[in-house]
């Protein structure tokens, strides 16, 4: 019963969390301040009322719409909180509550805002990547320190991290003649590379880059224009199946083999 109730708030915190940053994404690369105005309809300005603001269940009570002028609201900012909610309750449900855990929730949200911002902008600003090194260097410490993870594991990840990005940019600037990886990219996957063990780091690449390159590369065939490629969504959903399903794949590769 207490471990239904602690999901059920960090689910809820997760969601909220989620809900802040999709005003952050919106609002911030307007040069808008993020606390005035209230929440308002961007078509008719309609302010929302409190329980017009409550994340997801609003936007199943008002069928995805706005209340005064019927204006869509848009399917992104739903998912967004779902996921936001759901991937600490996950890491909850796997890690349970200790310094450990809570550190990899603050992590995972954290990344859930780079995402979102770079799906929106292409770019993210330069305090998120710093924080999220913060944090991840936090992790780290407490790994190496009070867990005795050794040194090296996280050394072979970066190396074999750094050889597929590596590929993954050549890859990019030779045959599909573009950019694929920004800085901003390149900065979050570095530091992700102290996340994880090697196994960790490739299941994380693979599951980002092949879902990642076949969805772009439909995208580009539909619309001829070079367009840059938002990373960091497909990143991020790499990352949170490789803190979730490492080990659980691990097994799996065992049994096969
Ligand atoms: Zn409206």
């Amino acid at each position: 019963m207490v471990n239904i109730i602690i999901g059920l708030f960090i689910f809820v915190i997760g969601t909220c969390f989620a809900s802040f940053f999709g005003v952050v994404i919106s609002r911030v690369p307007n040069k808008m301040s993020i606390v005035k105005p209230d929440s308002h309809c961007f078509n008719c300005d309609h302010e929302l009322k409190w329980y017009e603001n409550i994340p997801l269940i609003s936007y199943i009570v008002l069928k995805g719409k706005c209340s005064n002028c019927n204006t869509k609201i848009g399917i992104f900012s739903f998912i967004y909180e779902l996921v936001g909610g759901l991937v600490p309750l996950f890491i909850f449900i796997k890690f349970g509550i200790n310094v450990e855990s809570i550190l990899i929730m603050v992590i995972s949200l954290i990344l859930l805002l780079m995402a979102g911002y770079d799906y929106k902008t292409n770019t993210i600003l330069d305090i998120m990547w710093m924080v999220f090194g913060i944090l991840v260097l936090m992790l780290f410490m407490y790994r190496s320190i009070f867990l005795f993870i050794p040194f090296k594991n996280y050394l072979i990840s970066f190396a074999i991290g750094s050889i597929i990005f590596i590929f993954i940019k050549l890859f990019g600037l030779f045959i599909l003649k573009m950019d694929i990886l920004g800085t901003g990219d390149v900065i979050v996957f570095g530091l992700s590379c102290l996340l994880f063990n090697p196994l960790g780091i490739l299941i994380s690449l693979i599951i980002s880059c092949v879902p990642g390159s076949i969805i772009e590369l439909i995208k580009l065939s539909k619309s001829k224009e070079e367009k840059e490629i938002a990373f960091l969504p497909y990143l991020a959903f790499g990352i949170y199946i490789a803190i979730l399903f490492t080990p659980f794949i691990t097994n799996l590769l065992f049994e096969v083999i």
